[in-house]
């Protein structure tokens, strides 16, 4: 039988494995591990990439957004925007600085956060949104900056799941006044362990956000604010330059790939295949379709040889962490529901035609 896994890394590794070895030989021989060279060059190459000014290396995606949000001064009394149906972390960055997360129901088709419902839950208290371009798929930024400006709120994009994708012709990352972003490995630009990265336009933000991650001190032994620690290493910063001369091409390759899969299930009605647009360029970080026998195909894929995954099986609402808000079940039905029929397909940089064409005959039989 074949198997499939849900994900795999070791394809990418196998492409950059002379380069990463060469850099690895440098790094010991330099011997210089934290804000060195090799960081500051990624970030000058990954805000390039955005075409905006400033980026800067941090920890992790959580903390990108917990430094976004203590860089606008967002805190106790303050109420953030941000979607019921993302990563717990978007949620956790708004908690984590003494804010209250305000959840907004998702679009049942594009899986993002909509206007329609942003609209309804802003407060005299609303200081941000939280926009998340969602297993790859960009939020309608137009829409709402729209809204933000009118109601003189800021937007912080979490581009966790999108790096690269495009809105109109512009990168995510590129919209809000600042932008939190995650290198953990598996996400699309993924680092060798935890990383994470601000981008922005605002040389202020950029100052602070510095400050910030790094012990509220931009000289040694001096400390104008009360900071943490929380750094992109120069492992990860050249781990990731390696891999950014590669993130078009590997984005391509799972846009490819999406394809296939529309075309080999478009026929299977009781599937919802996710939605395309000219507006926007979707990277697929997750190949997620809809089904009501969600639970009893994930476990015929199984059977099959074929891992899957479901992100995410319980709203963050419903999670006991989060029991506080009192939010009840339904409360955020469209939410509920998609923890209960979404599943995610596998698709990764090196999977084959023919693994898809796997997961589409073992899917179309299943339904026959
Ligand atoms: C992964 C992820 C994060 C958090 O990133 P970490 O580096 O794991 O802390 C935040 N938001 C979203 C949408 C994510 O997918």
């Amino acid at each position: 039988m074949k198997h499939i896994p849900f994900y795999t890394l070791v394809h990418q590794n196998r492409l950059i494995e002379s380069e990463v070895h060469s850099f690895y030989k440098d790094l010991h021989a330099d011997a210089w591990y934290i804000l060195g060279k090799r960081v500051l060059q990624f970030e000058k190459e990954y805000a390039a990439y955005h075409s905006i000014k400033h980026c800067i290396g941090v920890g992790n995606g959580l903390d990108a957004l917990i430094l976004s949000l203590r860089a606008l001064e967002i805190g106790k009394g303050d109420e953030v925007i941000v979607p019921a149906n993302s990563f717990i972390a978007t949620m956790l960055a708004v908690t984590q600085v003494g804010a209250t997360p305000i959840l907004v129901e998702p679009d049942s088709r594009t899986f993002n956060i909509t206007t329609e419902e942003i609209q309804k839950k802003i407060s005299s208290k609303t200081k941000a949104i939280i926009p998340v371009h969602l297993y790859g798929l960009p939020c309608d930024m137009d829409a709402i900056g729209a809204l933000a400006k009118k109601h003189n709120l800021d937007i912080i994009e979490d581009n966790a799941q999108a790096h690269g994708a495009m809105y109109k012709n512009q990168k995510t990352g590129s919209f809000g006044i600042v932008n939190a972003t995650s290198f953990y490995p598996v996400k699309p630009l993924g680092a060798f362990g935890d990383g994470g990265a601000v981008t922005t336009n605002d040389d202020e933000l950029n100052k602070k956000i510095r400050l910030l991650g790094n012990y509220g001190s931009a000289e040694k032994y001096y400390y104008q604010t009360v900071g943490v620690n929380s750094r992109l290493d120069e492992i990860q910063a050249g781990v990731l330059s390696i891999k950014l001369k590669y993130l078009e091409g590997w984005n391509e390759e799972r846009v490819q790939l999406a394809g296939l899969y529309a075309l080999l299930l478009k026929e299977v009605d009781a599937v919802l295949l996710p939605v395309s647009s000219s507006d926007w360029k979707h990277i697929y970080h997750q190949y997620v379709i809809q089904t009501e026998n969600r639970d009893e195909l994930k476990e015929h894929l199984a059977k099959h040889g074929i891992e899957t995954g479901i992100h995410y099986p319980v709203p963050a609402h419903l999670q006991k962490a989060y029991e506080f808000l009192n939010l009840k079940k339904g409360s955020l039905p469209i939410t509920e529901k998609l923890s209960e029929t979404i599943l995610s397909l596998p698709i990764y940089t090196g999977m084959q035609k023919s693994d898809v064409e796997y997961v589409c005959e073992v899917i179309r039989k299943f339904y026959k």
